[in-house]
């Protein structure tokens, strides 16, 4: 039976891991994995991490079944952070725990076929998982641009898959520092998404996984609160890995949006339903030492702060590849200084990409995308002029 199954093409990423470790040259740059690095090109556990463990080691006093819903006091402790402080829809908000923001975007797309959607409509390009859980979820894929040539994004595109997805569709957003090209909707276009949201009733699925490290963490999630503040309902996936540095113990939580109050049970035991049968329960130790540090004054302002510096950070490098842009012409440097998070898409040609490889030790991913984050005061100039290098006449 087994001997049916042909094999798979390996995750370009994981390749791309595998050739960056097997390289011997000192000055190799890693901008390919999707992790956040400090200025030594480390991705350190936080410090305010580190408190909330050693507090949960002392207080855990079991690690029996919690149930498919996880840790409810961590969903209830981050919904401030997504949807404000005492905010009027958390009445209609139900929560529950992930594994990952992988497992939340998961239960969106599958709740939303089991409530009878028929296609879901994606921005491209997106986060490559996006596509492959919505094959895998076995629901009806129609792509619209997210991005248009000047490095903005695409408005006309997303309103027409709204109108377009009228009936059965729902349309999945990416919530802020879009993966993979940086390029977040305006203010002003978040405001005509949620209008175009609201007169044609649909289902938003909003994925959220980098809350904090755009403009900040208000900011960051100003467009949902304006999309929520217009809809009746809709379904949000949100990830800690990044924003808590959380990646390997895979947190993230699912927040479902009824019409009404009354609405929440029936829905929440659909999404439990699905849990239980895809993963029974989730990892409990990253959110619970999120909750703990949540419900502790301290650790969040240590949190908050270690953030700020992420961010600011990547605004640096931002900033220093926008300046770039004279350097390198061509490009487009400047439209990244604009963008948001840790990734960015460059419109370099294979060979292009295989000469920085090869000829410089740069790696990123095939499609063009960098994480920003790979780039510091010690390799950010090295890796301008090899821009420089690659793409000289
Ligand atoms: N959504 C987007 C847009 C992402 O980029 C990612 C992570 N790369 C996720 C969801 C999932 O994150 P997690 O690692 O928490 O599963």
């Amino acid at each position: 039976m087994l001997d049916t199954l042909s094999a798979q093409a390996p995750d370009a990423l994981l390749a791309l891991i595998k050739m960056h470790a097997a390289d011997s040259r000192d000055d190799k740059i890693d901008l390919g994995v999707g992790v956040y690095r400090t200025n030594e090109g480390a991705t350190p556990v936080f410090r305010a991490i580190k408190q909330a463990e050693r507090k949960l080691l002392d207080v855990q006093d079991s690690k029996s079944y919690l149930g498919p819903e996880g840790d409810g006091g961590f969903v209830k402790a981050l919904m401030p952070y997504i949807f404000g402080e005492g905010s009027p829809l958390a009445s209609r908000i139900e929560g529950m725990q992930t594994p990952g923001g992988t497992g939340a975007v998961r239960l969106a797309v599958a709740l939303a076929v089991k409530a009878g959607v028929k296609r879901i409509f994606l921005g491209v390009p997106s986060w490559p998982n996006h596509a492959q859980i919505l094959e895998d979820v076995g629901v009806e894929v129609v792509t619209f641009n997210h991005a248009s040539e000047d490095g903005t994004a695409d408005l006309a595109a997303v309103l027409g898959a709204i109108r377009d997805a009228k009936g059965d569709g729902a349309v999945l957003l990416h919530g802020c520092c879009h993966n993979p090209t940086g390029i977040d909707y305006t203010d002003t276009q978040w405001a005509a998404i949620a209008d175009a949201f609201a007169e044609t009733g649909l289902l938003p699925i909003l994925d959220i996984a980098y809350q904090g490290l755009g403009q900040g963490m208000e900011e960051d999630v100003a467009g949902v609160r304006a999309v929520l503040a217009k809809v009746p309902e809709a379904l949000i996936a949100y990830s800690c890995d990044k924003n808590f540095g959380l990646y390997r113990d895979r947190v993230g939580a699912f927040y479902m949006m009824a019409r009404e109050e009354g609405q929440l049970a029936a829905i929440a035991s659909n999404a439990n339903a699905l849990a239980r049968a895809n993963w029974s329960m989730p990892p409990d130790h990253g959110g619970a030492a999120v909750r703990l540090l949540l419900e502790d004054e301290g650790m969040t302002s240590t949190w908050l702060e270690e953030l700020d510096e992420m961010r600011t950070r990547m605004r640096r490098v931002r900033d220093r590849l926008g300046a770039a842009d004279n350097e390198v012409p061509g490009l487009g440097l400047a439209a990244l200084a604009e963008q948001n998070g840790l990734f960015a898409m460059l419109p370099l040609t294979k060979d292009q990409i295989a000469s920085l490889r090869e000829d410089h030790a740069i790696y990123m991913a095939g499609s063009g995308r960098i994480n920003v984050a790979g780039l510091h005061a010690g390799n950010i100039d090295k890796f301008i002029a090899a821009l420089g290098d690659v793409t000289k006449g």
